[in-house]
């Protein structure tokens, strides 16, 4: 039968019941969007307590580093005050050695040797790539920028040795327990010299450094992430936070990897088997921020030596650059050890980087975090590129234990046999 206005009425009222189902499950998720919101806002703040933490360290850090810059501590207070925070570096500074050794064995033991040379590869060639990027950012924004107009006769230099006492001796004795990256920076602050040094050329320096590594950290390497792996960088950066803050923090790549580790592996979700083998050598050989820093600072210093560099000795910069970071270790301020390779390549004044030494400490913790990334986003970018080995090898080691399986069954078949005998039997003996 059907309604006057020709509509079955089983299927109008069915048309009905959909609707309504429809309706109620919008209403159902409307509400459940409303209360997710506070929960959501809560879970959020709890899961990321750990990050949000360490952002709020570095923040509160900063306001007490310069709040007590005017009581003007002596050095040895300074030392005191930052002692919290060197025993975080000395923490994760003892990991580091064993976790380097014991993550590679475990991720090349992981992979089969062609798996693990076409990783390697991939990961070589992401290394190369990413740092002569680095190197020409650096060449081009300081010969855009020059920062180095003017003499170096009214620059700053800089540099102290200090005796060690018996207080550093007992202090040693302590040093095995976590205490914050709030007194890493705080005690920095408090100890640098004072801002009036950072004149001009020393200021504008800093400035084209922070716009080179941002140019490398926020721009190209996202968009090296997004253009090969398809998904968004700020996503994946977004998991790294807190690795970044701790490179920020401790200057230091090595001292970082335990959390770089963790933040790939437990909130982005890398291949461990990716993570165990990549970031290790990356941590070592990886720094963009470093290469870039590199050189950058070389050519400021033939700048403010009125030194006019040719082609030929751009390019060799180039090629020092890059060494020299591979060369440097990840430890605070390695990179100033390795920028004596490249002033020599040119015939660059080498005591000249006393000229820089004075805010060395600070762009160190922006380079540090742009190794810090450049290693993470490799690892990504790795696994993406190698994720059809890696699945076959999954494939391989579930053929493995079907195989496994296979061995165990004849001797099931055996005993199915034997069972499979006994109505026969009983048959039979019908
Ligand atoms: N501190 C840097 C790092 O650990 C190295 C450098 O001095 O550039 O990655």
């Amino acid at each position: 039968m059907t309604k006057g206005n020709g509509e079955d009425p089983k299927t109008g009222s069915r048309m009905e019941r959909i609707q309504q189902g429809v309706r109620k499950r919008t209403l159902l998720a409307k509400k459940k969007v409303q209360s997710i919101t506070k929960e959501d806002v809560k879970s959020y703040l709890l899961r990321n307590a750990f990050v949000l933490f360490t952002v709020v360290a570095v923040i509160l850090g900063v306001i007490l580093g310069f709040s007590l810059r005017s009581y003007k501590m002596s050095y040895r207070e300074v030392k005191y005050f930052s002692f919290p925070g060197e025993l975080l570096m000395r923490m994760l500074q003892m990991l580091v050695l064993p976790l380097i050794v014991s993550s590679l064995v475990t991720g090349i033991a992981a992979l089969d040797s062609k798996a693990s040379g076409k990783m390697g590869v991939r990961a070589v060639v992401y290394y190369m790539s990413t740092t002569i990027i680095a190197v020409l950012i650096g060449i081009i924004i300081v010969v855009i920028i020059h920062p180095g107009k003017g003499t170096k006769e009214n620059m700053h230099r800089e540099g102290k040795i200090v005796q060690v006492t018996a207080a550093d001796a007992f202090l040693d004795l302590i040093r095995y327990a976590p205490l914050g990256i709030l007194f890493l920076i705080a005690g920095k602050i408090v100890e640098m010299e004072d801002m009036g040094v950072i004149g001009g050329q020393l200021a504008m320096y800093t400035v084209t450094v922070i716009i080179g590594l941002l140019i490398h950290a926020v721009i190209v390497l996202p968009l090296l992430y997004f253009l090969i792996t398809r998904k968004n960088p700020w996503v994946f950066i977004g998991g790294l936070i807190q690795a970044l803050v701790t490179a920020l923090g401790t200057s230091s790549s090595s001292a970082t990897l335990p959390v770089t580790f963790k933040c790939l592996e437990e909130i982005n979700g890398v291949d461990k088997r990716v993570t165990r083998f990549v970031l290790p050598v990356g941590a070592t050989i990886n720094m963009d921020g470093t290469a870039l820093y590199e050189a950058l600072a070389a050519i400021f210093i033939a700048q403010v030596n009125n030194f006019d560099l040719n082609f030929g000795q751009i390019i060799t910069i180039s090629i020092t650059a890059t060494a020299a970071s591979i060369g440097a270790a990840g430890i605070p301020q390695a990179g100033l050890v390795t920028m004596v390779i490249v002033l020599t390549s040119v015939g660059l004044p080498t005591d000249d980087i006393t000229l820089i030494i004075a805010v060395d400490w600070f762009l160190d913790r922006l380079r540090t975090t742009t190794n810090v990334l450049g290693d993470s986003i490799g690892a990504g970018i790795v696994e993406h590129l190698s994720r059809h080995e890696l699945k076959n090898r999954d494939a391989e080691m579930g053929n493995s234990v079907i195989e496994e399986n296979e061995m165990k069954k004849p001797y099931q078949l055996i005993s199915q046999e034997n069972e499979s005998e006994k109505p026969l039997d009983s048959e039979t003996k019908m």
